[in-house]
């Protein structure tokens, strides 16, 4: 460590993002012997201490990102602190790591976003969007990802944090991208370790950071959604106590703790908003994860309607004030046992 704005880079990440802040040097060792290198803004590679046994031993790759959504603080901060306890010793790192902060204008506006969903415009979507704001950062953090990612021989992991905007009747809970790959046990028991109580199960693909980990770096990749937040400094991180030590026993290379029930959704159809006429029957403030009978008209768009066609759907991400042509809602259905067998 050569000053006190190297010294802030890895004792308050977040601080050092938002004031936009350049290290002296581009890598060094923290004092718990990690190796770190600023590969640009929000960006940060850590490495374990490398003893001649290690050096040996080939390990996993873990990324953990947050503020993808600018305005989505708690993970940030939680994400800020774990690298603070990586750089004094008191966080164990076993796994190669690659820490993303990922919309620094955002965070600093503390808006979800600037021009476009960053979320949107992975996996090559950026290239619809060249004027936006977001669409660089798409393209450096794919470059960033699969750089990381390269020649990793090892278990691959993407953990990408997010807060939901609505309430829900699982409060905390991750979506997993579709890739045609098999689902993969590990996943799930670091779902549970970390006290998900449901996990989503996308059915098309998408273009979210994990959507293109999974599919491109072939990573394990989730994205959470850990319940409602505040501004930055405002929040309770006690309430995310539990996807942090998941978090810190996946980078340490230590087993799940007590496995917890999680229940299982799928994608079995979306809400489409065709025009400005579209009409969505439930409450706006509706909470993610709410049921509905067979039977029940959800929306209206000139000829268009959607109606409940399964025993009972779940609608989640409701939200009529998109763009025409765009999805207003997604609707899943409970197949928890039918998933859990279907592992192994
Ligand atoms: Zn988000």
């Amino acid at each position: 460590m050569t000053s006190s704005v190297d010294e802030s880079l890895l004792s308050d990440f977040l601080a050092f993002t938002l004031a936009g802040a350049r290290p002296s040097v581009a890598s060094g060792v923290a004092s718990s012997g990690v190796r770190w290198t600023w590969q640009g803004e929000g960006v940060l590679l850590l490495e374990p201490a490398q003893t001649q046994l290690q050096t040996q031993r080939q390990t996993h790759s873990v990324l953990a990102s947050a503020g993808i959504h600018g305005d989505e603080t708690a993970p940030i901060e939680m994400l800020s602190r774990l690298v603070a306890d990586i750089a004094n010793g008191n966080a164990p790192l076993a796994a190669r790591m690659l820490v993303v902060l990922g919309n620094a204008a955002a965070m600093r506006a503390g808006v979800r976003y600037i021009d476009d969903d960053l979320n949107r415009l992975f996996s090559g979507r950026h290239a619809n969007l060249p004027a936006s704001a977001e669409a660089p950062r798409a393209v450096e953090l794919e470059r960033t990802a699969a750089a990381f990612f390269e020649n990793a021989t090892h278990a691959k992991w993407h953990i990408d944090m997010h807060t939901a905007i609505r309430a829900s009747v699982f409060e905390q809970f991750a979506l997993l991208p579709h890739t045609g790959a098999p689902l993969d046990r590990a996943m799930f028991d670091w779902l549970r370790d970390a006290r998900l109580e449901a996990v989503l199960l996308h059915r098309e693909k998408g273009a979210t950071f994990t959507h293109y980990t999974a599919e491109q770096c072939g990573a394990l990749a989730c994205t959470l959604e850990l319940g409602k937040v505040r501004p930055f400094g405002e929040n309770d991180l006690a309430r995310f106590a539990a996807s942090d030590a998941a978090l810190r026993r996946l980078i340490a290379g230590e087993a799940a703790a007590q496995p917890m029930p999680l229940r299982v959704f799928t994608v079995v159809a979306q809400i489409d908003k065709l025009s400005e006429q579209f009409v969505l029957n439930v409450a706006s403030d509706v909470p993610n994860f709410t049921p509905f009978p067979a039977g029940t008209e959800l929306a209206r768009d000139g000829d268009y309607t959607y109606r409940v066609t399964h025993e009972e759907e779940r609608i989640v991400f409701p939200n009529p004030k998109v763009k025409p042509g765009l999805r207003a809602g997604l609707m899943v259905v409970d197949t928890t046992d039918a998933t859990l067998a279907s592992l192994d």
